[in-house]
């Protein structure tokens, strides 16, 4: 090459801007889309590790269910269990509940905490139910979500465990925990996590879905110290997050 045009090209490629490749993050790593044969890997291995799983708040009726629910926040399942006999003994529909003296509802619920708003929210869903509803629970997300002190959650709830009507996928601390660690998303926000796990699964197991991920969170995957050494889904785990484990 002539010394001019050797020149020539090394000023062209000093004009060309720099581009460094980064590493990816392990952040935008775990934003792919989880590979459809893992996930179907890890579904496998909880239904069969929870071939019995089933909603743990006792019920013998949607409206029970309800109840149940709105009472679970912040509050554990077993608690709720020993707290619900009473009410429903003494307030045994939504009519009842919808009349009862605020102060009563109180008092029987005070034991789940925050007895106040949920006692509250009891005798207005009840309301609703009862004005809107013939004292029946509605059986869509719309119609469940606009009574009063309903949320998505509780909603998907009553539908998925009342109902059978697989409408979403149920969010809390374990199906937040698990399935950041677990790799499917890397939200933080319950609707957003929903989302993102309700393309990933058979819309058939959502509901059984959020019970497997709640007591693999229970039993293995606690919040403090997994127990990824004896964990069944440990090949299939990305362990996100994961800094101490036993
Ligand atoms: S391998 Fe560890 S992080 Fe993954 S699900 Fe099991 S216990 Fe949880």
């Amino acid at each position: 090459m002539a010394g001019s045009k050797k020149k020539a090209v090394r000023k062209k490629a000093a004009a060309r801007p720099v581009v460094r490749k980064r590493a990816p993050s392990s952040r935008s790593r775990h934003t792919l889309t989880p590979d459809p044969v893992r996930v179907n890997a890890l579904l496998a291995q909880l239904r069969e590790l929870y071939p019995d799983a089933k909603c743990a708040l006792d019920f013998s009726t949607p409206l029970q269910l309800l109840i149940a629910t709105i009472l679970s926040a912040q509050c554990t399942d077993e608690r709720v269990n020993k707290t619900t006999p009473a009410l429903f003994a003494r307030f045994p529909d939504a009519q009842a509940l919808a009349g009862a003296p605020l102060s009563e509802l109180e008092a029987l619920v005070r034991s789940t905490g925050f007895f106040r708003n949920k006692a509250k929210s009891i005798k207005e869903a009840c309301a609703d139910i009862v004005a809107k509803h013939g004292g029946q629970v509605p059986r869509t997300l719309d119609e469940l979500f606009a009574l009063r002190g309903v949320g998505r959650k509780t909603a998907n709830v009553v539908l998925g465990n009342a109902f059978g009507i697989n409408s979403g996928v149920v969010v809390d601390t374990h199906v937040t925990r698990l399935s950041n660690r677990l790799g499917l998303t890397t939200e933080q926000d319950a609707v957003k996590i929903e989302f993102a796990l309700m393309p990933l699964v058979p819309q058939e197991s959502w509901t059984l879905f959020s019970h497997w991920l709640i007591l693999h969170g229970r039993a293995v995957c606690n919040a403090r110290k997994p127990h990824c050494s004896a964990c069944p889904l440990s090949p299939h785990c990305p362990k996100v997050g994961v800094t101490v484990s036993q």
